[in-house]
């Protein structure tokens, strides 16, 4: 069975095809800048030793120009991986949010793109997107069937107690404001694939799982089960990130608003945009801020320690609401290669259970890799994230 994996941002689209006998990735790219004057699509052929990559710049309009282009390169002759796109059999698209109106991946039909487009007020940048894709799909693949994976599934397993704000209990019944958690397809891939690592169920272990990319979240996952998650009602919350502030005081924003005159409008770009990370030190890229720190700049060494230290206030209160911890598991740009951030947040945790061995810890990770000392009571574990093999795999599993 082949299924392309598609996330369509506003002016973006990802694509990947998998076949899922092997669960191997046949191509995969982006289209980007579509809208501007100039767009580029970015395709690579795997082939058996490495990629073979295809860069187009022409002005892609919308997104069907687009899917167009890329239903072009995936039949070429030479570039191509299938000779006709009839040979895909499924089709799975991110959805950002999900709402409470999806606990899991779902057939796409009418009501289905009615229910998400009643989510839109709650991810006004991203639906709409997600939207789209879907309508180019169902266009240009007429009969395939196409499945809707959200980000937000995995974690409506939250009890009210973890998802509800202490705010007055109408703006939840009458406007949905509640944490519904993101990056949800990754905590899942990573937290079965941890489980199954140590050779059991996920309904056996309680673990932890720290995805650290440009956003980063974090899941308390309890029996298979996510229980609790950083990020809220937005992607805003939880840990620093990039360039999002996580955690604040919210009466900083009335404050901000009344002494500095920052404009209500502006504010999701100051927390969203020019927060987090680079709103102390100028830098977003973990790998800029190291080598700034590294040269002694006391700003970056500021951002990593603050990084750092919420992160590993998250894994303390996880370990509160798991009772008992298995594992902490390392995912995404970040917790996949930075061994910096993986020991500052590991080290005096011995209290928890969590001894990290700092030799094993050391380096780039693309495959998995227990980072643990013999005798540790928690495994820490770094597991690559593979969000689109989780969509691909939910969209098989949708369909049967
Ligand atoms: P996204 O959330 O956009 O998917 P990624 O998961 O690719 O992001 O993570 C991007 C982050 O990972 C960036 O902050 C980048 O600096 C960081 N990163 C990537 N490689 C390394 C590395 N070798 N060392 C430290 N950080 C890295």
């Amino acid at each position: 069975m082949k299924v392309l994996v598609i996330n369509a941002g506003s002016s973006s689209l990802k694509y990947q095809l998998l076949n899922m006998e092997n669960e191997a990735v046949m191509a995969s790219g982006i289209v980007e800048r579509i809208g501007d004057k100039l767009g580029v699509l970015t395709h690579k052929k795997m082939n058996g030793t490495g990629e073979e990559k295809t860069v187009i710049e022409q002005a892609i309009p919308d997104h069907k120009v687009g899917m167009h282009l890329v239903i072009d390169l995936i039949t070429h002759k030479e570039k191509g991986v299938i000779s006709d796109k009839s040979e895909i059999n499924a089709i799975g698209h991110r959805v950002v949010q999900g709402g409470e109106s999806f606990n899991t991946s779902i057939l796409i039909d009418a009501s289905v793109k009615k229910a998400i487009k009643d989510n839109n007020p709650l991810a006004p940048l991203h639906n709409p997107a997600n939207l789209m894709g879907i309508d180019v799909a169902e266009e240009l693949f007429p009969g395939t069937p196409n499945v809707a994976v959200f980000d937000t599934e995995f974690h409506q397993t939250m009890p009210a107690k973890a998802f509800l704000y202490a705010l007055p209990y109408e703006y939840y019944t009458d406007l949905r404001i509640r944490r519904y958690g993101f990056h949800g397809t990754s905590h899942k891939y990573v937290a079965k694939r941890a489980a199954n690592l140590l050779g059991k169920n996920p309904e056996d272990v309680n673990i932890i799982t720290v995805h650290l990319g440009n956003g980063c979240s974090m899941a308390a996952v309890k029996k298979g089960k996510c229980v609790d998650t950083s990020m809220g009602m937005t992607p805003l919350a939880g840990v620093m990130m990039g360039t999002r502030s996580g955690d604040f005081d919210p009466a900083i924003i009335s404050y901000l608003v009344e002494h500095k005159g920052v404009k209500v409008e502006d504010l999701d770009d100051v927390f969203n945009k020019k927060s987090g990370l680079k709103g102390i030190c100028g830098m977003n890229d973990m790998r800029d801020i190291h080598s700034k720190a590294e040269q002694g700049d006391e700003m970056a060494k500021l951002a990593v320690d603050m990084f750092v230290y919420r992160v590993k206030k998250y894994i303390g209160s996880y370990a509160a609401v798991l009772g008992t911890l298995d594992m902490v598991v390392f995912t995404a740009g970040i917790g996949e290669n930075d061994d910096i951030v993986r020991k500052g947040v590991c080290e005096d945790m011995t209290s928890l259970g969590i001894d990290i061995d700092t030799e094993k810890n050391k380096g780039r990770f693309s495959k998995p890799q227990p980072i643990h000392k013999e005798g540790s009571k928690v495994q820490v574990w770094i597991v690559p994230t593979n969000e689109e093999l989780q969509i691909a795999q939910d969209t098989v599993n949708t369909l049967k």
